[in-house]
């Protein structure tokens, strides 16, 4: 018997006795450490570290309510998919997620490789740091999990039972809510409209009869088109970077769904730091904003080519090796990508769950003109997403500018 076999929430002094009771990796006289350093709405995650060795892991432990609110019940079923879709990218896309050491079932945690000498993603671009090797990194991060788990590569029936593995219905409520609905609609609670930019949404998001019309499309692009394994929530507070390295972190939102739903949300993420990098406008600000630009390009491009190159390689299906049938799939990929990158700057500016890139813009005016210039731009994404094909495409919307066909 150990007070481990049935789930309760740990505090951490749990966490260092579940460490020394369940893992090999301390010693059993070691003096361990340990810091609670969630930050999110939904999960506890545990430091543990023996300051004498230096060795430490992360402990994830999912809660049966919400940590933001008791009312909020969500299954325990998350840390689960979580941990199977870190341990499958990992065999998919090498290097780039952290090491899984267990999954527990019973207390509903997932103890991985501490990834602390890393920095989030979204942090560093607030402070204008660059990472060259970035677009190389996330664009093998997402056509070796999203191609090769498609009906493209995977045998059929195999991939079905995946795609009964990772149903995930309270998470892709959560999507579905938050992204697809409650942005485009006055009547619910829980948008949030910075003041000076009301006006605008109210007239041209919650007033566009035509917007909300291909978001519907979009909505049930979403929740019917079971394509590949995503991620499903990509955005740069779920990427840990380094110098030359890269980490997706907390795939809890995995399921199967339209592969441009995990590009999109990279690429408006990175247009977010962008839009805070011109508001800032400091000396280091150019050089920062031509990275970026270089990047979402990059991404875009080189997803493309990495995409073309591992169809070639992998594709097993027949009826997939028509000629012509990879130009045509991977367009349709980039036509949702170029949706989702709307639906995301629409769902961070208007809807519940903010960026700091924007929320942080203390001057009133630079703060509205970032979210309009964002707002604007994603209209276009949503709109125009059957033009918008190239990275320079994607950069040309978001600055306003003409689509040269
Ligand atoms: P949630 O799903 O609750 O948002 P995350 O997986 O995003 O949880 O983790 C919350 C925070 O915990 C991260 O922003 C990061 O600071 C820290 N964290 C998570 N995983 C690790 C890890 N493997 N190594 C170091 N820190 C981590
Ligand atoms: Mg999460």
């Amino acid at each position: 018997m150990s007070k481990f076999d049935s789930y309760f929430l740990m505090t951490p002094s749990d966490a260092i006795e579940y460490s020394k009771e369940k893992l090999t990796l301390f010693d059993a006289d070691s003096q361990l450490e340990c810091k609670e350093i969630g930050d999110g709405n939904l999960n506890y995650v545990f430091r543990v570290w023996d300051p004498k060795t230096k060795r430490s892991v992360i402990i994830k432990q999912a809660g049966n309510t919400a940590r933001i609110s008791d009312d909020f019940k969500l299954s325990t079923e998350r840390i689960k998919i979580e941990s199977k879709a870190l341990q499958l990218e990992e065999r998919l896309a090498p290097g780039l997620v952290p090491k899984v050491y267990r999954y527990d079932e019973g207390m509903n945690c997932c103890v991985m490789e501490d990834l602390s000498d890393y920095t989030i993603l979204r942090q560093a671009l607030l402070e204008q740091n660059i990472f060259p090797q970035f677009a190389d990194h996330i664009t093998t991060f997402m056509v070796n999990t999203l191609l090769l788990t498609s009906d493209v590569v995977m045998e059929h029936k195999e991939k079905k039972e995946w795609v009964k593995n990772y149903i995930n219905p309270e998470l892709c409520e959560i999507t579905e809510d938050l992204v697809y609905t409650e942005p485009y609609h006055d009547n619910n609670q829980r948008n949030e409209l910075f003041p000076l930019s009301r006006e605008w949404i109210e007239r041209e998001i919650y007033g566009d009869a035509t917007l909300r019309f291909e978001v519907a499309k979009c909505k049930f692009e979403f929740m019917n088109h079971a394509q590949a394994l995503l991620h499903g929530d990509l955005h740069t507070g779920s990427i840990f970077v380094r110098e030359n390295d890269t980490k997706v972190i907390d795939p809890e939102f995995a399921f199967y769904g339209p592969m441009g739903y995990d590009v999109g949300n990279v690429i408006a993420n990175l247009f977010f730091a962008r839009a805070h990098a011109e508001a800032l406008k400091d000396q280091k600000s150019q050089a920062f904003i031509d990275w970026v630009d270089e990047t979402i390009v990059t991404i875009i491009d080189q997803f493309k080519e990495k995409f073309l190159q591992a169809w070639k390689e992998h594709v097993t299906e027949i009826m997939a090796k028509e000629p012509g049938f990879d130009r045509w799939y991977l367009q349709n990929v980039i036509k949702d990508t170029s949706a989702v990158t709307g639906l995301e700057l629409i769902r961070r500016i208007v809807g519940l769950a903010k960026v700091v890139d924007i929320t942080s813009i203390e001057d009133p005016n630079l703060r509205q003109q970032a979210e309009l210039k964002c707002l604007t731009a994603a209209k276009r994404f949503i709109l125009e997403r059957e033009h918008i094909q190239k990275g320079s495409d994607f950069l040309a919307v978001f600055k306003g500018e003409k689509i040269h066909e």
